[in-house]
């Protein structure tokens, strides 16, 4: 079967962001396959895991990927700080003869971002609004590709690698069915290490923040990358809390136009026209964000990668540029506003090379630098009792349930099909069990 139809058997989506269907994303045919692997978020080491444990079965599936999508260049994008991950990589690739190579980046936030990693990779600008196969790329996370591994190897996406980590007794990697719940991944990691935590899922940056309450009805999905304790008093936890109609007259009232946020815009520093301190300067003068919707630069909302760069670091002013380009965003897709993909060439700007934030810095500022070395060797491997199967983990319809409650069945039975010409993913049984329950929204099956 050709690893196309594999991949799309299998249910693979991508691992790193929202969950775009594997099987759609590589349907191309590009002169760069781009691995990504730098895992910018501070703290996750799901990646950096499966670099040093499972490298020769990385690069066998990042060969047939280039194979697939006809790739003359392939690269696997990580930081130049990665010493043992390279040292393993470097080792499976001379084994193999492989044609693959490792492009080294600084350890810098947000090194992983899709774009910034195509510009740094290739030196071309991806048009704003546009994808990396406008500039002959195709992008795909590290932990995806070693789905397609398993994929080619007739296994579907049954699993998880993630990293639970922060104020826990003992950090680990956790491999986990899906539908696992937050609970047992965390007494995989000996519990809170303090107590008042919230819990971050995903990184710190662009992860959603629960309190320990709203976390138990958490499960690992085919995108979680990691879950991460955080005390409650961290600036992490503290700047989720702050509602957005706070931070819109805090825009009003304090924005001192310094340009900072602007100046330090990843997304901006590739070429592209986003300025959010010009988006703040046009909120300061109207009377509701409403009134400002038709401004070209509040339109630019929408190219705002959510990296959170400006409020983190950026802004003197403690204010949150993030938090209202998404909210703008919001109101621009209500009123029916889709963002035209320019036809004219962008360019990096020159300043972009020292316009750089080291990761280290960004953990600082967010009150997490305390966990930021950890050295994460151990992996746990989970057998929960029930899972609880979401049927959207991914872009797109959620799967049509095929099976029903009382059902026998075995890990990677297929339980969840894409909808008819629809954008979706397959869901497979992660345990062997029976059948609790199915909904329109999960299937709960408990092992026998
Ligand atoms: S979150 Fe801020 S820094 Fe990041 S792309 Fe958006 S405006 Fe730029
Ligand atoms: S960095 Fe802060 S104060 Fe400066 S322009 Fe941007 S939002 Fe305003």
């Amino acid at each position: 079967m050709p690893l196309l139809e594999q991949i799309k058997d299998a249910g693979i989506v991508g691992c790193g962001g929202a969950g775009f269907p594997a099987h759609v994303k590589l349907n191309c045919t590009v002169e760069h396959l781009i691995i990504n692997a730098a895992e910018c978020e501070p703290l996750l080491r799901t990646d950096r895991w499966l670099m040093i444990h499972k490298a020769a079965e990385i690069i066998t599936a990042v060969e047939m990927m280039a194979e697939m999508v006809k790739a003359s260049h392939i690269h696997i994008a990580l930081k130049e700080t990665y010493r043992q991950e390279i040292q393993a990589l470097e080792s499976a690739i001379a084994e193999r003869s492989s044609p693959v190579r490792l492009f080294q980046m600084k350890n810098f936030y947000p090194a992983g971002d899709e774009q910034i990693m195509v510009c740094d990779v290739t030196g071309r600008t991806v048009p704003p609004s546009g994808i990396p196969l406008d500039v002959g790329a195709v992008v795909s996370n590290l932990a995806t590709a070693y789905s397609i591994y398993q994929a080619s190897q007739g296994e579907p996406f049954t699993s998880k690698y993630l990293t639970v980590t922060g104020a826990v007794t003992s950090p680990c990697i956790v491999h986990a069915p899906l539908g696992t719940s937050f609970a047992e991944c965390l007494k995989a990691a000996g519990g809170p290490a303090a107590a008042g935590c919230h819990v971050i899922a995903g990184g710190p940056l662009m992860g959603k923040c629960y309190s320990m309450q709203e976390a138990e009805k958490l499960v690992v999905t085919k995108t979680t990358s990691g879950f991460i304790l955080v005390p409650d008093d961290a600036p992490l936890v503290l700047n989720h809390q702050i509602p957005v109609n706070v931070s819109l007259k805090r825009a009003k009232m304090s924005c001192i136009q310094c340009t900072y946020c602007t100046q330090m815009c990843p997304r901006y520093l590739t070429g592209h026209p986003l300025k959010p301190h010009m988006i703040m300067r046009k909120l300061a003068y109207a009377q509701s964000p409403e009134d400002i919707l038709d401004d070209i630069h509040v339109k630019n909302a929408m190219i705002c990668s959510e990296c959170g760069l400006c409020e983190t670091y950026a802004c003197p002013m403690g204010l949150k540029p993030r938090q209202v380009n998404i909210y703008l965003k919001g109101l621009l897709r209500q009123k029916g506003f889709r963002y035209e993909k320019p036809l004219a060439a962008f360019r990096q700007l020159e300043e972009r090379s020292y316009r750089r934030v080291p990761s280290r810095r960004i953990a600082a500022r967010l009150g997490v630098d305390a966990y930021y070395d950890y050295h994460i060797e151990e992996c746990q491997e989970l057998m929960p009792e029930v899972v609880h199967i979401p049927l959207q983990q991914h872009i797109g319809a959620p799967s049509i349930p095929a099976v029903a409650a009382g059902d026998k069945v075995v890990a990677g039975q297929l339980i969840g099909s894409i909808p008819e010409k629809a954008l979706g993913a397959n869901i497979h049984a992660s345990i062997c069990g029976r059948v609790r329950s199915v909904s329109n929204s999960e299937i709960i099956i408990c092992a026998e």
